[in-house]
């Protein structure tokens, strides 16, 4: 694999983190981690919650050391809310967990958090994240954090001093204030896919709890606490569905702690020594610095390095979002681009940058910029930046992730995919004349970015870019056109066959305006010719699409077949 110590922001983070591990306890497996809530769709913003700890701990791996990347699901905090589309009676089941919540209708799963959980697991896998999943109904549910809840309950005066420093401050200043519409729209977003979103931090005063119990009778947790006492450990509860009763809490098992005493309660049990949060959780009074202030004098316990991270934004979402309705997940943006580029988007910037991903054209520049550093990497003179981020993106310290054998350039593929409706026997003809010296043989060479490709025409190319081509020559036009242009028309027409390649036609394209002109096919272009050559395009055009532009000519003629294009030039 190659070597990517280099030194770019996984790097120094891997530094750092080593460092601390080897500070607290030396030779110990180090613990990277990820929180997830699987309350609704887990989307792209989220996975930089994921990304994050995984380019560090697979950093970590490569350099030999033992590392474990834990991604825990927040499967048991609270069903808080019916999302648009889903039936509303769903409603009766607010309040409880989200394990104990049904499927959305026609899922085949068995509730709520694992039908979001199938998707994004899928997406790891095709990721190659190597982690191990947590299930905080599991942990809770299996007394695993008993002696913990125990010990918060304890502490819980302690707890309900440091919560309060932000209570009296109160919440004048919220970070959504600061930020542009669309990025607290975004914030909005990632705390709804975080323990964020449960304001409830467990009472306040002389009543603070920082234990909630899902109730017995009803599931919900529209409960209080009324009573706890330390030595026995019984805790008295009453319900909203007027259900009262009391528990020893020591053999409780449904129930768990208040979302900012839960993390640091994690952060100690686990020994986590990595994990980042997204900006919602850093403000102050936010529940990472909150956790930071609880974890030593509570838990005993240390703050794991934290950064925080930016959002990533969607470009072609608001195209998208009509048509679709809601953020592109993991899963739709494995669907329309290969692993190695999403891991290289995410790889390639500080998690403090927000960077954008674009399921809308943009997609086809960012895999322009993929090519062109995979051929710096293969020719040897790509930055030591570079390197870092393509070693990142094609691979993992347990090795290289599939790639396309044959990698013809997206925007070839979105343009033959277009023209031919994904007719394979068409596509394959095409494909095969794109490099005369060097055919493909089988489409499965160009797969899997192919189909990629094919993916991004079918849902997110708009309607009105598609290419109709012609079925009849456009007699009108074809009537006005001067010698010139009739010169021109033959002139291709003419060279079709001795040309049929893509590099080709690209010559024989961009040449019949400098032989008209008498120039050298070796003249730099000079503006007379630009004019020239972008006249005889746009005619081509408007005789192939009746539009002024259209998919890359060279490669337009070759989808076409030289005979239709022959026909359609009224040859
Ligand atoms: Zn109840």
């Amino acid at each position: 694999m190659t070597d990517v110590t280099e030194a770019d922001w996984v790097s120094r983070f891997a530094d750092e983190v080593i460092a601390e591990a080897d500070r607290r306890s030396p030779g110990k497996q180090i613990v990277c981690a990820s929180g997830l809530s699987p309350s609704g769709p887990i989307h792209l913003g989220n996975l930089r919650e994921v990304m994050t700890p995984h380019l560090v701990a697979d950093e970590i791996r490569r350099r030999g050391r033992d590392c474990v990347h834990l991604i825990s699901f927040d499967d048991y905090d609270r069903y808080r809310k019916v999302p648009a589309g889903i039936d509303p009676s769903w409603a009766e089941h607010i309040g409880k967990p989200l394990t104990s919540v049904p499927a959305p209708p026609g899922s085949s799963y068995p509730n709520w958090a694992e039908h979001f959980k199938a998707e994004l697991v899928a997406a790891l896998a095709e990721l190659g994240v190597d982690y191990r999943p947590v299930s905080q109904t599991q942990m809770y549910t299996s007394g695993a954090y008993t002696d913990e809840i125990l010990t918060a309950m304890r502490g819980r005066g302690r707890i309900d001093a440091i919560l309060d420093q932000y209570r009296t401050k109160g919440r004048s200043v919220k970070i959504s204030d600061k930020l542009s519409a669309e990025d607290a729209a975004a914030a909005a977003e990632a705390a709804e896919g975080s323990g964020a979103a449960s304001e409830d931090e467990g009472g306040a005063g002389s009543s603070y709890y920082p234990y909630k119990p899902y109730c017995s009778v009803c599931d919900r947790d529209l409960t209080t606490v009324t009573a706890y006492d330390d030595a026995t450990t019984a805790m008295s509860y009453t319900c909203e569905c007027g259900h009262a009763e009391t528990v020893i809490l020591r053999d409780h098992r449904c129930g768990k702690l208040v979302w900012k005493v839960d993390w640091p309660m994690r952060w100690a049990f686990e020994g986590v020594v990595f994990e980042p949060s997204g900006v919602d959780h850093s403000s102050p009074g936010s529940s990472f610095q909150v956790g930071g202030e609880i974890i030593g004098p509570v838990f005993g316990g240390v703050q794991p390095i934290g950064p925080m991270y930016a959002f990533v934004g969607i470009k072609g979402m608001a195209k998208m979002s009509s048509s679709r309705g809601g953020v592109p997940t993991p899963g739709d943006a494995l669907r329309i681009m290969e692993a190695p580029l999403l891991r290289w988007l995410y790889a390639r910037r500080r998690p403090n940058q927000s960077f954008q991903i674009a399921f809308d054209q943009e997609i086809q520049r960012m895999y322009d910029e993929w090519d062109a550093l995979v051929s710096r990497v293969a020719a040897g003179t790509a930055t030591a930046a570079d390197l870092a981020a393509y070693a990142r993106a094609a691979g993992t310290a347990a090795g290289p992730l599939p790639t396309t054998p044959r990698p013809i350039a997206y925007r070839t593929l979105a343009s033959i995919v277009d023209i031919t409706t994904g007719d394979e026997e068409q596509t394959l003809r095409i494909v095969r004349d794109l490099d005369a010296t060097d055919p493909i043989a089988s489409l499965d060479e160009a797969r899997p970015r192919l189909d990629r490709a094919a993916n991004w025409v079918l849902s997110y190319m708009p309607a009105e870019e598609r290419t109709h081509i012609r079925d009849e020559p456009d007699q009108d036009l074809l009537a006005t056109l001067d010698d010139n242009q009739r010169e021109s028309l033959r002139m291709l027409a003419a060279g079709l066959d001795d040309n049929w390649s893509l590099d080709g036609l690209t010559t024989l394209l961009y040449g019949v305006p400098k032989r008209q002109l008498g120039l050298p096919l070796d003249v730099k272009p000079t503006p007379e010719l630009k004019v020239a050559q972008r006249g005889f395009f746009a005619l081509l055009y408007h005789l192939l699409v009746s539009r002024d532009t259209g998919p890359r000519l060279p490669t337009l003629l070759l989808a076409l077949g030289a005979d239709r294009v022959r026909k359609l030039l009224g040859g």
